[in-house]
């Protein structure tokens, strides 16, 4: 289906054609994964007025989005071009996306920093207008954010069987429950792959990309306000919350499949990387390990998301996020909300369509 031409699968928004409620078993949008993009789409979309439930095989924000480390990366030099669009909607719309979520849920989200000094490889630095977010913050607002909506949210569940009607889809679940649904949107991050081809749907290769972090105590002579990212390493320091005094130091990029195991040599090898931009964090006594973790990052082979309607009608993807789906989720969430209506995204997404994989 050409997603331009798609002439709105949620037909009356605005006049809200299905009634919320509990026990509403025929919600007009069903999303797969409640992460950062499940979720954020399926905000945007109750705020237009559709019936949405999201289905999630563990428990929400539970993966990548509270995996990472919440740089609002808009000026990456090494972001591909590609990204320039979506990456500077979703950065415009996050004081919004955040005000929407502290309306909601009565927590506010502060932004943690507001500038990146970017180290290139000619030596040289430039200081970017950047923010950064705790992703773990925004989390917890989120969720509650979103319970206090009609969206369902359905965890430690799967769809089991997704097939075709006259009026969208049957939809089976873990549970045995049926769901009939007039869209479906496939935002199971690392998983979106897996998801599609249990359901039968597109052949759409998003893989894992292990990142492994560490998060330590600042050091006492280096009180740290902004960002310090080179091509192959950052530090985000948390300024504001429950992680103050802490900066992250991240990531490695691997393609270990699901392998979430955190190892002390790859910590120790990140540590020495941000030594080289900032001496004092050689030292694990001046900077001592507060905690450590890794996340599965969901990549497309050409380091694109991938956002539009799938071949099958009614069926749309909004995943392969990689290193920027903290950021691009507020746009992400448009986009899908756009194209759902049938109206034309407000950016262009050509470069971002589903069919780049499709099979000749
Ligand atoms: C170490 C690290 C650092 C990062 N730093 C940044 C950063 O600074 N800035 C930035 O913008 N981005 C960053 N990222 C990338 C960002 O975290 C991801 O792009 C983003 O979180 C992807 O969100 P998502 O909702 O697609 O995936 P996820 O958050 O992984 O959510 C996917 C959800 O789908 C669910 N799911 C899986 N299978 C199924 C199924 N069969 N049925 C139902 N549900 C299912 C999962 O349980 C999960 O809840 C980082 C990532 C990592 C790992």
């Amino acid at each position: 289906m050409n997603s331009s031409s798609n002439p709105g699968l949620i037909p009356d928004f605005a006049s809200n054609i299905s009634p919320h409620s509990a026990s509403n078993v025929a919600p007009d949008v069903v999303v797969v994964g409640a992460g950062l993009i499940g979720l954020a789409i399926a905000l945007e979309l109750n705020d237009r007025g559709a019936s949405v439930t999201v289905v999630d095989h563990g428990r929400s924000l539970s993966e990548a989005s509270t995996a990472a480390a919440g740089m609002l990366a808009v000026d990456d030099p090494h972001n591909p071009p590609e990204l320039a669009a979506l990456s500077r909607l979703s950065s415009q719309r996050y004081p919004a996306f955040l005000r929407r979520i502290e309306a909601l849920s009565g927590i506010a989200v502060p932004f943690q920093t507001e500038t990146t000094v970017q180290y290139m490889a000619d030596g040289t630095t430039m200081r970017l207008a950047e923010h950064s977010i705790d992703p773990r913050q925004l989390a917890a607002a989120l969720l509650a954010a979103v319970k206090a909506t009609p969206i369902r949210l359905l965890e430690k569940t799967r769809i089991a069987a997704a097939d075709d009607t006259l009026h969208g889809m049957q939809l089976r679940l873990s549970s045995g429950v049926e769901l009939s649904s007039r869209a479906l949107i496939y935002a199971a991050g690392a998983w979106t792959s897996e998801v599609m081809t249990t359901l039968h749907s597109d052949s759409i290769s998003i893989a894992p990309r292990k990142g492994q972090m560490l998060r330590v105590r600042l050091p006492s002579a280096l009180p740290l306000d902004e960002v310090h990212r080179s091509e192959r390493v950052y530090i985000v320091p948390r300024t504001r919350g429950p992680q103050a005094g802490t900066a992250l130091i991240g990531a490695t990029v691997e393609n270990a499949g699901f392998d979430t195991t955190v190892r002390t040599e790859d910590l120790d090898s990140l540590r020495a990387l941000a030594a080289q931009l900032l001496p004092a964090f050689a030292s694990a006594t001046e900077a001592p390990l507060v905690e450590s973790w890794a996340g599965l990052r969901p990549a497309t082979p050409d380091g694109l998301p991938v956002l539009g309607a799938c071949a099958r009608t009614g069926q749309f993807i909004a995943s392969g996020h990689y290193r920027n789906g903290i950021l691009q989720a507020p746009a992400t969430a448009l986009v899908l909300a756009d194209l759902l209506d049938g109206k034309p995204p407000s950016v262009d997404i050509t470069a971002l369509s589903p069919n780049r994989f499709a099979r000749s």
